[in-house]
């Protein structure tokens, strides 16, 4: 049975979402750090071909700092776009039949049910229950 979650639910899952978001942009500039670091700037090319193992580590490390100013922009972005409403739900769930939709139909389902932002409600099984599309 679909379960709409409650407001703390909700707050907690959006903080989950946020911190997967930034774990995932953390991930992006570590790997760019690293690729960009051994590889000479459009500038550097007019001087030099290669750059030195120990420069690229040096490189790396001073490119890693700036991911500190940059998760807290990227925080600051992630905050400017909630407030903006930028986040609008992905899909719908209908709670009473489960069938789930894509964000661009109306407010009800074919079956009379109402649906709900599929982010904010949750799976809780009765006894023996899975779920299922042809209920
Ligand atoms: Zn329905």
């Amino acid at each position: 049975m679909w379960v709409k979650l409650t407001r703390v639910e909700i707050s907690e899952a959006k903080k989950r979402r946020r911190r997967t978001k930034i774990k995932k942009f953390l991930i992006v500039w570590t790997c760019i750090s690293a690729i960009s670091s051994p590889i000479p700037s459009w500038t550097e090319f007019a001087y030099r071909s290669y750059i030195s193992f120990h420069e690229s580590i040096v490189r790396f490390l001073v490119r890693l700092t700036f991911g500190i100013p940059g998760v807290f922009l990227f925080n600051c972005w992630l905050t400017y776009r909630e407030r903006k409403g930028c986040e609008r739900p992905k899909s719908f769930i209908c709670l009473k039949c489960g069938e789930i939709k894509p964000a661009d139909v109306g407010v009800k389902c074919h079956c009379g049910g109402d649906l709900e932002d599929i982010d904010s409600v949750k799976w809780v099984a009765e006894k023996d229950e899975r779920p299922s599309k042809d209920r």
